[in-house]
């Protein structure tokens, strides 16, 4: 039982493009209410469900409330673009890195399609200067984004720091909707040290 119905485009994606295997550490930004967080902790076995495999690591951070999830450590009240909230979750990472970071970030829409196309956006790419502290080299990047003049920016950007970005639109994300996700893959150890 999924807490939202958005976990079903995380498992589509993992399903055709391998995100997640047993022991893998992963951070969910915009985590709230938790489906993807489910997800993760499932695919990576951080709960340690299956015995014979490696146990996996999930951290989800949200501006909102959390409710506990076995296998998952959550910060919760936390906004993803505060250097503080940087700091605070580097503290909470077993290894200081993770493999996979994943957003299903959303602003709180204004109506106002271009405004809020902007502002996610900016969003997204305040995970590229969070990157550098905790995405190990070689590392993944699912990010969720609403379609629109700027997405070339964030684009062009994750070109830069990984070797492969493709452009998902999940059969579970609704048609009509400008919901994409740009998956990037084979983080650069050079993104890395630059940034640092
Ligand atoms: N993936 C989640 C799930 O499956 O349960 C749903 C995520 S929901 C679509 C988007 C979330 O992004 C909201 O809970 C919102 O509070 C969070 N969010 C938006 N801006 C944020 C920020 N700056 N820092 C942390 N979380 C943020």
């Amino acid at each position: 039982n999924y807490r939202c119905r958005s976990a079903f485009k995380l498992l589509e994606i993992d399903d055709k493009h391998s995100l997640f295997r047993p022991g893998l550490h992963v951070i969910d930004c915009g985590t709230a209410p938790g489906a993807w967080a489910q997800v993760a902790v499932e695919r990576v076995n951080a709960a340690g469900s299956d015995p014979d495999n490696p146990i996996g690591f999930v951290l989800g951070v949200d501006l909102l409330h959390l409710s506990p999830l076995e296998g998952a450590i959550f910060l919760p009240h936390a906004d993803i673009t505060d250097p503080g909230v940087h700091r605070e979750i580097q503290n909470l990472l077993p290894k200081g890195k993770v493999d996979v970071i994943l957003s299903d970030m959303a602003p709180n829409a204004t109506g106002i399609r271009e405004l809020d196309h902007q502002k996610l956006i900016h969003l997204c790419l305040s995970l590229l200067d969070l990157a550098p502290c905790i995405l190990q080299p070689g590392g993944v990047l699912l990010c969720k984004f609403w379609d629109g003049k700027d997405a070339h920016l964030l684009r062009r950007r994750l070109m830069q720091d990984f070797q492969e970005v493709r452009t998902i639109k999940p059969q579970a994300s609704r048609k009509e909707s400008a919901e994409t996700f740009f998956l990037a893959k084979t983080y650069r150890a050079e993104a890395n040290v630059q940034l640092k």
